[in-house]
């Protein structure tokens, strides 16, 4: 299929509008992808750490418990303390051993004071009272408490940051009469977030779910602990989920992140996997930058080569518009020559003609025309009997036409037409197989040369053959003579006698008019074989073919006859005459016409001599 350049335009802007919209879907989805990915990743990640974590959580829950049972109720008093303190070693260090995330193990009484610990008796002693911390309180008062938890402080023994869980260690009647607390080591937390490989702008941190106070983050950052926090995570664990996917912009550092939450188990904490998109969007942006990158060169080739298309149409416009105008001007001129052009293609159909060439050939208008062979509109022309000299030999006549026609070159011919119209036509190949065909209607010419013709053949004033065409003629006769295709034949010498005296007595004029009277007389007599000519002045000759002596003798008496029965009446007065003729037989010796016609003179003259108005035979000899 071929396409306009308009339409070529079109289907590239349109491929390329299209290609665009399919690139920018892929991109759409690359970074729904990229997106949802990161949020499964933060998700997977919080469900790890909640399993570590809830596990540390259980395992310290249970020792501190254990330890609690194990705990004799004399030994939390102040006094005891020297006598169990021994006893609470033992029990206490091998917890302490087996459990790294410990960091330490106290026993506290029920006033909040200090009574054991994994710690050397000297450091205990720096540390003050617990009473008024509010996990002690809430211990202290609700009997049906288990565990407590402290906020992120500093540790009264160890001067680090620390969560203390307390323990109740509670008599009979479910009196508090201890406490055993655990600090965390926050650093091995911080271990198990660090082992994540997070991205650089990712966040791993713990919270607890009562406050929502920052209890661990990685990257570590100072200034955020212990600080509660509003955002959409809060919102939803204080509605009492326990697991879920967010996303959004962080108040602390404005950072967009996809995050996975978990709570842990039944502790009042929950973990937060927050992936940063940017990190997750890192290989999608390297992507998009080559694929826009792609698209905008693309774009750029686009224009490049629409820009190019457009110059190019405009050229070929331009150029069309040149050609069209040229043709027109061409078509124009060859409409205005008289000759008729007809051109044809190298498979010999019309490929243009004139109005010049229509009006030679007005029978065939309905056939001439582009696309039709030159072979079809000759056979139409011969169905309607165009062409004079192709009657009754049609075929052949074709033959030699398409000859001449494929041939081509330039030869000129004539042709008559059926309507009398005589053309003359010619036919040139070009270069390129092109066949160009002229025809000018030369009718008037030949009628002037069928004139020229006939004026040299024949006497101006009386009509007759003229002495040149008479001994044509006469040579003729005489051929055949030789040939013996005819048995005989007879050449009279016609003389008028005194006709010098005519013209002195009745003028020129006169003279010319019995000159004219005398070829009719001629004319009346002879029979359509004969042939009379003037052979000059008063002087004029007869062939009689088929005619012996005898019979030429007749009939020169019967012109004698008939010139005396009719004079010339010139004006009132009546001019008479007569005539003097030698008969000569055309014999096959004779060499020439001239043999004969002097022979014929001869006895002329013998007719003359002898008086005149008379018919001499010329001897056989003479
Ligand atoms: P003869 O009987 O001996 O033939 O005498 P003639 O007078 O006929 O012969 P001659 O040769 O003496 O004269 C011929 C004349 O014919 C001379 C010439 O003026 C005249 N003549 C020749 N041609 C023409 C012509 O075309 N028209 C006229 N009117 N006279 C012509
Ligand atoms: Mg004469
Ligand atoms: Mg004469």
């Amino acid at each position: 299929m071929l396409m306009t350049p308009r339409a070529q335009t079109r289907m590239l802007a349109l491929g390329f509008a299209g290609l665009v919209l399919v690139l920018a879907y892929l991109l759409h989805l690359g970074y729904q992808t990229s997106l949802a990915r990161a949020s499964d990743d933060a998700d997977n990640l919080a469900q790890t750490v909640d399993g570590q974590m809830s596990a540390t959580m259980r395992r310290m829950d249970a020792t501190l418990h254990q330890i609690a049972a194990r705990t004799p109720a004399a030994a939390l008093q102040t006094s005891a303390v020297p006598r169990h303190r021994q006893t609470m070693a033992d029990i206490l260090m091998p917890y302490k051993a087996q459990f790294p995330e410990l960091r330490d193990i106290f026993v506290w009484d029920g006033e909040g004071n200090i009574l054991y610990g994994t710690r050397l008796p000297q450091d205990l002693q720096r540390s003050g009272s617990i009473a008024q911390r509010p996990d002690f309180q809430h211990l202290k008062s609700h009997p049906e408490a288990t565990i407590a938890f402290s906020e992120l402080v500093r540790g009264h023994v160890s001067g680090q940051l620390t969560v203390a869980t307390y323990v109740p260690v509670r008599d009979a009647q479910g009196r508090m009469i201890g406490v055993i607390a655990g600090s965390l080591n926050l650093g091995y937390f911080e271990q198990i977030l660090r082992t994540l490989r997070l991205s650089p702008g990712s966040v791993a941190f713990a919270r607890s779910s009562v406050d929502h106070k920052l209890v661990i983050r990685y990257p570590w950052i100072e200034s955020e602990f212990n600080k509660p926090v509003r955002n959409p995570i809060q919102a939803r664990i204080d509605a009492g989920e326990i697991a879920g996917q967010a996303a959004f912009r962080a108040v602390t550092d404005g950072e967009h992140r996809l995050y996975g939450f978990r709570k842990i188990d039944q502790y009042p904490f929950y973990v937060v996997i927050g992936i940063s998109a940017a990190d997750a969007l890192q290989n999608w942006y390297r992507g998009a930058t080559y694929v826009v990158a792609f698209i905008l060169v693309l774009a750029l080739l686009l224009g490049v080569t629409l820009r190019r298309m457009a110059h190019i149409e405009t050229q070929r416009e331009a150029a069309m518009a040149e050609a069209d105008q040229a043709l027109q001007l061409l078509s124009e001129g060859i409409n205005s020559l008289s000759a008729g052009i007809t051109i044809y293609d190298p498979e010999d159909r019309v490929v243009m003609c004139n109005e010049a060439h229509l009006r030679l050939f007005k029978s065939l208008r309905d056939v001439i025309h582009p696309g039709k062979s030159f072979e079809e509109i000759l056979r139409t022309g011969l169905q309607r009997g165009l062409y004079a000299e192709a009657l009754g030999q049609e075929e052949a006549w074709l033959a030699r036409r398409l000859r001449q026609h494929r041939v081509a070159d330039g030869t000129q011919y004539e042709l008559e037409l059926a309507d009398g119209r005589w053309l003359q036509f010619s036919e040139h190949r070009t270069p390129r197989g092109y066949i160009i065909g002229s025809r000018i209607d030369i009718t008037e010419r030949k009628k002037l040369e069928v004139d020229l013709r006939e004026q040299a053949s024949t006497d101006a004033l009386t009509g007759l053959p003229n002495r040149r065409h008479f001994l044509h003629r006469l040579e003729d006769e005489l051929g055949r003579v030789r040939r013996r295709t005819t048995s005989e034949a007879c050449v009279l010498m016609l003389d008028l006698d005194h006709f010098k005296r005519i013209n002195d007595q009745y003028g020129h004029a006169a003279g010319d008019s019995v000159l004219r009277h005398f070829s009719n007389i001629l004319r009346h007599e002879l029979r359509a074989i004969d042939i009379a000519g003037r052979m000059g002045g008063e002087e004029f000759a007869i062939i009689l073919p088929g005619s012996g002596p005898q019979a030429a003798q007749g009939f020169a008496q019967r012109i004698c006859d008939k010139l005396a029965e009719h004079p010339l009446s010139f004006g009132r007065q009546e001019v008479g005459m007569t005539v003097s003729i030698g008969i000569a037989a055309i014999v096959p010796d004779d060499l020439s016409a001239d043999a004969v016609l002097s022979r014929a003179d001869r006895a002329l003259y013998q007719a003359k001599d002898a008086g005149r108005n008379r018919v001499q035979l010329a001897d056989k000899s003479s």
